[in-house]
């Protein structure tokens, strides 16, 4: 999960503004886990007890969001050339400080699950967990059926070792030479899609997820986003 420094948690709690956070901190009247910290910028996380005066501050409430990310946004919630990042597609009437579970390519679409649940987010990218991440993808070239069997077998790119759970031959047109195909992964390396068809040579032109784990698209456009309900949440894991 998402580790912040210690006196934006307390000011973003509402307790007191940062430079008075900070105050507090170094008068040691604040406990991580109930412990005394004095140092400043000390990082915590959304799991972590932090207390003043031995209160207890409330933390966020978690919420748990899917977004259909466009093209062209980065699944980033800062973004230091000042791209559009997918938190910017959120109403600003959404006050906790989710962030994306995992990443996107700049140019994939899909689904993608935002949250400030720190536990949850690293139960779900530990690859123990193996969740399901499915794709459609559209490669230019028309791909043989052994290639598609390859991308299940594995294969290698820049000395890494990359495969697919399932991968399906969804359409091939002979006449633009393009091929659509369904991958479903469980690891989650960077740009492993594009990776993989790069290492038989293809490139690809479009890739959309469909699916992370329990979670589907289902009629969210690009763009659109929708709270999960509580019954999606218990589900995750
Ligand atoms: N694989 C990729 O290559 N890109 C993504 O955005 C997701 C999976």
């Amino acid at each position: 999960g998402q580790k912040e420094r210690l006196q934006k948690v307390i000011a973003n709690s509402g307790v007191t503004s940062r430079r008075k956070a900070e105050g507090l901190i170094e008068s040691a009247r604040v406990k991580v886990n109930g412990k005394v910290v004095t140092e400043l910028g000390t990082k915590v996380s959304q799991s972590d007890d932090i207390a003043v005066d031995d209160i207890v501050i409330e933390k966020e409430q978690p919420v748990y969001f899917i977004i259909n990310k466009p093209r062209q946004v980065i699944s980033t919630v800062e973004d230091d050339k000042g791209r559009k990042v997918v938190t910017d597609l959120l109403s600003k009437e959404i006050k906790q400080r989710v962030y994306p579970v995992g990443r996107l390519d700049y140019d994939t679409t899909g689904l993608l699950l935002l949250t400030n649940d720190g536990n949850l987010t690293n139960k779900l990218i530990h690859p123990k967990y193996g969740v399901d991440k499915v794709y459609i993808t559209k490669v230019n070239g028309t791909l043989t059926k052994e290639e598609v069997l390859q991308l299940k077998k594995g294969v290698t790119h820049d000395g890494e070792r990359l495969k697919a759970v399932k991968a399906r031959l969804l359409e091939v047109d002979q006449k633009k030479g393009k091929t659509k195909v369904e991958l479903v992964l469980h690891q989650g390396k960077n740009r492993q899609v594009r990776r993989m068809f790069e290492a038989l040579g293809y490139k690809v032109e479009k890739l959309k997820r469909e699916q992370f784990g329990t979670l589907t698209l289902g009629k969210l456009q690009p763009g659109e986003y929708r709270e999960l309900t509580p019954h999606e949440v218990k589900r995750l894991v």
